[in-house]
């Protein structure tokens, strides 16, 4: 995998300029295979019997296991929270392993943290108002970070461990062999950030009537994944590059202040501790309700809990199998709702946990887009097979297993924006659609931001398109021309590690998800692609796959070669530009032309002999239509010729009816340096038009221009390349032909005028 980063390196070094790849046009002969079309053998890792050529896990895929059983407690007080956490570890690899890696993410946050060290700082301008210069300048630095109390082996005795900033490393008192477990405990503490200030994936909000909400994830010291890709994956955490984790079996105690309502990750097991006999009738109502959201929790209630305060706890008990992580939110403040979804025959819950700062819109979308995206989603990927999906109001977006954090707060006075009711339901789509995407299909996210914000966003758009026709998602090939011909300098590769590229949200998430919106779209079609991205789902449903086993599953599975199109869009930073260059009509004609009479002079012709016998090309003005243009039967000698063919010759000839009569020699140009299909849409005389598309490997011999004749009955006007904007074409001002006249600015200000 090193050997790849340094040619992502020297792809976005070379290709600087913006104008790099217009003067690439001459090849030197005999060099390295630099043809579009080469198979991906040189940058795609070597098939094995864990990760085999089709795609798919080998009958060797081994992955770890990892079991946390753990007692956690809020301090609501103080912003604290505590952890005592037993962890079973599986090695279920054929290696022997001397030390586990363990994730200290909070460390982030730590007083001695590396992430504000690596930011560019400048000082900037004259002046400022107090407020920016206090948030600026005077901001004391947030005391985070875990505070590691025990490392125990199962015997009680302590383990020897090394902290290197977000990683621990446990020196295991004897190296764990191939299928053995190993026990031990990590007891914890850290300080809670408020995530409104310090910014943050999780944390607490504090709201002014002394209350806050709490969405608390990232909490406890979380196993690294090893496996036979990278090792183990102990790459920092700098705050940007997500997360690689282990499946694994978890039973969490949560003890929190008597009066919150809690969810988590999981399955609860002590409802009758923790809910009353009417939040218990409430939920069974829910269970019963496929239509609307039921309230387990009203805002009336919410309102009257947030004048009190308990000071007794109650510990909420969830058990989870086959999770990757766990997290939680609790709050005294929240309204909770719940309805039944129907995923082929099995009850899944939507449920929504909020403040009444969320409401109008919460009450009335969330938990239905909730159940929107779990039967959406399925239909493209799986049946989504856990019991629940949660989604919870906080000002971010961030997605764990079964629960989610997401934005959409309307104004004080309850008004929001259009704009901010599509915000939320695009984000809590996409954060619950995070389930699928890396919750289930595991994919690992410190390395690959692409393969679950990627993928999840496609999965996102179809989503939201079916919801609404009309929808911006952003995430659409047109959407991504100003990203992908903008300056080279500030684009990376997909395949890229997040931490260091420019543009991080073009880069990892629309247009991963634009390409491929364009494979199903335009490239392959729906029924092809989506049989593929769903065995692709299914594959590595509960396991962790790497690019390579989408790459090859989505080929194995449709019969596409699809090598160019990864090659280009996941690869590289090319882009699309495809044109018409030139285009020169004929037409036919019964009278010698001037350059009929030009060649016969060359050739000592006389015309005059073959007078009857011969078939004259007329070649037309650009953008006039001949008028003297003579149709087939027009020429008696065509029609004596085709009448002496023998009845099986005849067969293969197009009848007079259907005969052309003019004749477009097309040259298409491609200064971007993507192949791409040719998409037309022709525009006849008569006003009809007729669309062709020629796939990508139109460009195999010669990737700067190819020629197409078109013979046709009636005149063309108007030839124009990828009508509907499929390709993420940068430059559409040589896309038609005739050339469209660029308005003068003149002109554009008549227009104004005008009115
Ligand atoms: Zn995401």
């Amino acid at each position: 995998m090193k050997k790849l980063k340094y040619y992502f390196l020297s792809v976005v070094f070379i290709s600087t300029s913006i104008f790099a790849q217009n003067q690439e046009k001459v090849k030197p002969q005999g060099h390295t295979d630099q043809n579009k079309f080469r198979q991906m053998k040189d940058v795609l890792p070597t098939p094995s019997n864990t990760r085999t050529a089709s795609g798919a896990p080998g009958h060797e895929y081994t992955q770890q296991k990892v079991d946390y059983v753990m007692d956690i407690r809020l301090d609501e007080s103080k912003n604290q929270i505590f952890g005592n956490e037993k962890i079973t570890y599986h090695n279920n690899s054929k290696d022997y392993l001397e030390y586990l890696w363990i994730q200290l993410d909070q460390n982030m946050r730590a007083k001695d943290s590396k992430t504000p060290d690596v930011k560019s700082d400048n000082f900037n301008g004259a002046f400022n108002g107090p407020a920016s210069f206090a948030k600026a300048n005077l901001k004391k630095r947030f005391d985070g970070g875990f505070n590691i109390e025990e490392v125990k082996n199962s015997d009680g005795s302590d383990l020897s461990f090394m902290v290197n900033r977000t990683m621990m490393r446990i020196n295991l008192p004897k190296a764990l062999a191939p299928g053995d477990t190993f026990k031990f405990q990590i007891k914890w503490w850290y300080n809670v950030n408020n995530h409104i200030i310090e910014g943050g994936r999780s944390g607490y909000e504090a709201f002014p009537e002394g209350n806050n909400t709490y969405v608390i994830a990232q909490f406890y010291p979380r196993l690294c994944v090893y496996d036979n890709v990278e090792g183990w994956q102990n790459m920092q955490f700098w705050g940007r590059s997500e997360f690689a984790l282990e499946f694994g079996d978890f039973d969490v105690k949560l003890t929190v202040p008597a009066d919150h309502k809690l969810e988590a990750t999981g399955v609860l097991q002590n409802e009758k501790d923790v809910l009353t006999k009417q939040q218990l009738k409430r939920f069974e109502q829910a269970k019963k309700s496929f239509k609307d959201p039921v309230f387990i929790v009203t805002q009336e209630e919410a309102e009257k809990a947030e004048k009190e305060r308990s000071t007794k706890t109650k510990t909420w008990h969830f058990k989870a199998n086959n999770v990757r992580d766990f997290a939680f939110a609790t709050s005294r403040k929240f309204l909770w709702d719940a309805m039944a979804v129907d995923i082929n025959g099995r009850s899944v819950m939507a449920i929504s946990l909020y403040s009444k700062e969320g409401n109008p819109l919460w009450e009335e979308h969330s938990t239905r887009v909730v159940a929107n995206t779990l039967e959406e989603y399925s239909k493209l990927t799986f049946d989504y097979p856990y019991n629940k999906a949660v989604s919870v109001h906080a000002q971010m977006g961030m997605e764990y297993p079964m629960i989610c954090f997401n934005y959409g707060r309307p104004n004080p006075d309850g008004t929001y924006s259009e704009r901010l009711k599509r915000g939320m339901i695009g984000v809590i789509t996409h954060e619950v659609g995070h389930n699928f995407f890396p919750m289930i299909v595991n994919s690992d996210e410190r390395q690959w931001t692409w393969m679950d914000e990627g993928l999840n966003s496609f999965v996102e758009t179809l989503a939201e398109l079916d919801y609404d026709p009309n929808f911006f998602t952003g995430n659409l090939p047109k959407d991504m021309v100003t990203y992908m011909g903008g300056d080279q300098s500030y684009i990376s590769p997909i395949m890229s590690q997040g931490d260091y590229v420019h543009q991080f949200g073009p880069n990892a998430y629309a247009k991963p998800a634009a390409g491929l919106y364009m494979l199903r779209h335009t490239i392959m079609g729906p029924e092809l692609f989506d049989y593929a991205f769903r065995t692709y789902s299914k594959r590595w449903m509960f396991k962790h796959p790497t690019p390579a086993d989408f790459f090859r599953t989505m080929e194995d599975a449709s019969a596409m070669d699809l090598d160019w199109f990864w090659r280009g869009w996941f690869y590289t930073t090319d882009y699309t530009d495809i044109g018409v260059k030139q285009v020169k009509s004929y037409y036919l004609t019964d009278k010698p032309t001037d350059k009929a009479k030009e060649v016969a002079k060359l050739n000592n012709l006389n015309l005059d002999d073959y007078k009857g016998k011969l078939v004259y090309y007329g070649e037309a003005e650009e953008g006039k239509i001949p008028e003297n243009a003579k149709n087939v039967s027009d020429f008696p000698a065509i029609n004596d010729y085709l009448n002496s063919l023998s009845d099986e010759e005849k067969k293969v000839q197009i009848t007079d009816a259907e005969a052309p009569k003019y004749f477009y020699e097309v040259t298409f140009e491609k200064p971007g340096g993507l192949v791409m299909p040719i998409i037309l849409e022709l525009t006849y005389a008569d006003g009809t038009k007729e669309r062709k598309t020629y796939p990508a490997q139109i460009w195999r011999y010669n990737e700067h221009e190819v020629k197409k004749l078109f013979r046709t009955q009636k005149a063309i006007t108007n030839i124009m390349v990828d009508p509907d904007l499929e390709t993420a074409d940068v430059d559409v001002s040589n896309n038609s032909w005739p050339k469209k006249v660029k308005q003068s600015d003149f002109d554009q200000f008549k227009d104004k005028v005008k009115g």
